[in-house]
C-alpha cells in the first residue's frame, strides 16, 4: 500500500541526504567525482510544500510529467525559488509545446521529428517566451510501443536531424528502460550512442536503479519515490 507522500521537513531531510550518500558511493565506486552527477527531484504528484521544504535543503532542480500540473504548481511558487531549475520528464504534446517552451528550464523529452521540428520553429519565432535552454532526446531502448523516445534504429538519424537541421540545443540523451528488465544494457547502449555524437550528458536511472546507472554513466538521475515518498496510487 501507499503510503501519503512527504511534507515533513524532517523525513524530506533524512530522504535527501540518504539518496545524495548513495550518489556519492556509486560515483566512487565508479572512479567518478559526485559533482558530476545531478539529481532531478520527481515532485510529480506531490504538493508545494514538499517542494518548498526540498528547495529549503538546497534542491535547486525539480523533474515533472505533465505541462499542466507543473504549470499550477510552479507558476505560483516559482519566484519563492531561486535558482530553480525545472525540467520536463513526461511526453509533450505539440499543442503544449509554447506553455512547456515558456516554463521548463529543460525538456528532456524531444522524441519524434514533429514535435523537434515545432520546437524548432518555435524556438525561431521571436515572439516566443522561452526559458528552455536545453533539451534532451528520448530513446526507447526497450521498444516498447506503450512507451515514448525515439526508437533505437532511428535514434542516429533523429539526432543528427535534431542538431544539424534544426539546431535545437541538444545536451544529452534520456531513457527509461523497460520496468521488468535488467537495466545496465539499456544505459550501456545510451552511453555508446551519447559517445557516437559527441553528447554529454545522459539523463538515466530511478528510484530502483540510480545507483546502477552511475555506474554506466549517468550526469543526471531523476529521483521521486525515494526522496517524496510513494506517489498516489493512480500515477
Ligand atoms: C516518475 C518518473 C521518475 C521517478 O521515478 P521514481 O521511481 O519515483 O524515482 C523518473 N523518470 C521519469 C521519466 C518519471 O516519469
Amino acid at each position: 500500500m501507499s503510503e501519503p507522500s512527504l511534507i515533513d521537513p524532517a523525513e524530506l531531510a533524512r530522504n535527501l541526504a540518504e539518496v545524495q550518500t548513495e550518489i556519492a558511493a556509486a560515483a566512487k565506486a565508479a572512479e567518478r567525482e559526485a559533482g558530476d552527477i545531478g539529481l532531478v527531484a520527481v515532485s510529480k504528484t506531490h504538493p508545494a510544500a514538499a517542494i518548498e521544504a526540498l528547495h529549503a535543503l538546497g534542491q535547486r532542480r525539480f523533474g515533472e510529467n505533465r505541462v499542466q500540473e507543473a504549470q499550477a504548481k510552479y507558476g505560483a511558487l516559482r519566484d519563492g525559488l531561486p535558482g530553480l531549475e525545472l525540467h520536463l520528464i513526461g511526453p509533450l504534446q505539440t499543442n503544449k509545446l509554447r506553455d512547456a517552451l515558456a516554463l521548463f528550464d529543460v525538456i528532456e523529452t524531444v522524441d519524434r521529428p514533429k514535435l523537434a521540428e515545432a520546437m524548432a520553429a518555435a524556438l525561431q519565432q521571436p515572439t516566443t517566451p522561452i526559458r528552455m535552454r536545453a533539451c534532451f532526446i528520448q530513446v526507447n531502448t526497450g521498444e516498447e510501443p506503450q512507451k515514448a523516445g525515439i526508437m533505437p534504429h532511428e535514434a542516429d538519424d533523429f539526432i543528427r536531424h535534431c542538431r544539424e537541421d534544426l539546431h535545437l540545443p541538444v545536451a544529452g540523451l534520456m531513457a527509461i528502460p523497460p520496468a521488468e528488465e535488467e537495466p545496465s544494457p539499456h544505459f550501456a547502449w545510451l552511453r555508446c550512442c551519447a559517445k557516437r555524437h559527441g553528447l554529454r550528458q545522459l539523463s538515466m536511472g530511478m528510484s530502483a536503479d540510480y545507483p546502477v546507472a552511475i555506474g554506466q554513466g549517468a550526469t543526471l538521475v531523476r529521483v521521486g519515490t525515494a526522496i517524496f515518498g510513494h506517489r498516489p496510487a493512480l500515477r
